[in-house]
């Protein structure tokens, strides 16, 4: 780690509102107030907000494609003693937003960092979602290839706990339709423009989900998908016994198995692998 000198500046790394523009906290107001620059994804967007603020302060483009040269740039405002706040179009940056490129040069350089923390879709779906204390997997996007798209919602199936992504409106249809293919009809929930005049939450089996959508897709998505429900009655607790049980439960892979075995029992996949792949063709 870099020394701190007493000329270096502090980065804020604001949270703004999702939608409705009265949920920023008075803090947040204050420090963009306070700053010397805010460095945002889009200045137009940006500009809105803090003209609704009634704040005027100089703004500068940071977004993902030019993240790492913009990075180095305001890391040298920040050495050279400047404050600087950092916000995304919408909700908290750093989550699934330009920001951790910034954040890990300023912590190397040992500059302060500061979170205003406020809004993020995430935590506004999942506090609407009636999960209580259960555990969630939170996937970010889904790949905008199909084939990755597909490999991706695979690989999530046999997790068991509530997994939540975001969906932009042109693939929700197509993300929609990519996870009914690999993860089967389970029940879920749809967030739609949260915290907007249209705002949405629909409930039910993921086909009906996708058919709700079609034609209807405008708008920012939050997703959430219930695990696959399992029939426990007889699930047995020995490792043998267990890969066993999985491998007759129907559409049920080998490797979806061993995930879902190392979940169960807290063992390591790859022990749990080598033995699955002894008894499995038995
Ligand atoms: N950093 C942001 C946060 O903390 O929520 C997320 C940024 S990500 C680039 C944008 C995605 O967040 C959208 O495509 C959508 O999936 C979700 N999102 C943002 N605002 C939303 C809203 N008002 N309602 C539903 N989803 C929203």
């Amino acid at each position: 780690m870099t020394a701190k000198t007493s000329h270096d500046g502090t980065l804020y790394v604001v949270a703004t509102p999702i939608g409705n523009l009265e949920e920023i906290s008075p803090r947040a107001i204050n420090v963009l107030q306070s700053v010397d620059v805010i460095a945002c994804e889009d200045t137009r967007h940006t500009k809105k907000l803090l003209t609704h603020l009634g704040i005027s302060k100089p703004l500068t483009s940071y977004y993902r494609e030019k993240e790492q040269q913009k990075a180095k740039k305001l890391l040298q405002g920040l050495q050279d003693g400047k404050k600087i706040a950092i916000v995304s179009d919408a909700g908290t940056p750093g989550i699934s937003d330009p920001g951790a490129v910034l954040v890990n040069m300023a912590r190397k350089a040992g500059i302060p960092i500061v979170p205003i923390s406020g809004p993020s879709a995430l935590i506004t779906a999942l506090s609407i979602a009636g999960l209580g204390d259960s555990q969630f997997f939170f996937a970010g996007f889904p790949p905008a290839k199909k084939k990755a798209r597909r490999t991706f919602f695979k690989q999530l199936s046999p997790l068991p706990w509530p997994i939540i992504f975001y969906e932009s409106p042109h693939r929700i249809e197509q993300s929609l339709k990519d996870c009914l293919l690999c993860m089967g009809d389970r029940q879920g929930i749809l967030f739609r423009e949260l915290t907007k005049i249209h705002e949405e939450c629909r409930q039910g089996a993921l086909s009906a989900l996708h058919t709700s959508c079609a034609g209807k897709n405008r708008g920012e998505f939050v997703v959430l998908i219930k695990p696959a429900p399992q029939d426990n009655t007889d699930k047995p607790e020995d490792l043998d016994d267990l890969i066993l049980w999985y491998r007759n439960r129907p559409d049920m892979t080998l490797k979806d198995a061993v995930h879902r075995i190392a979940a169960d029992l807290d063992l390591p996949r790859t022990r749990i692998y080598q033995r699955a792949l002894i008894l499995w063709k038995k």
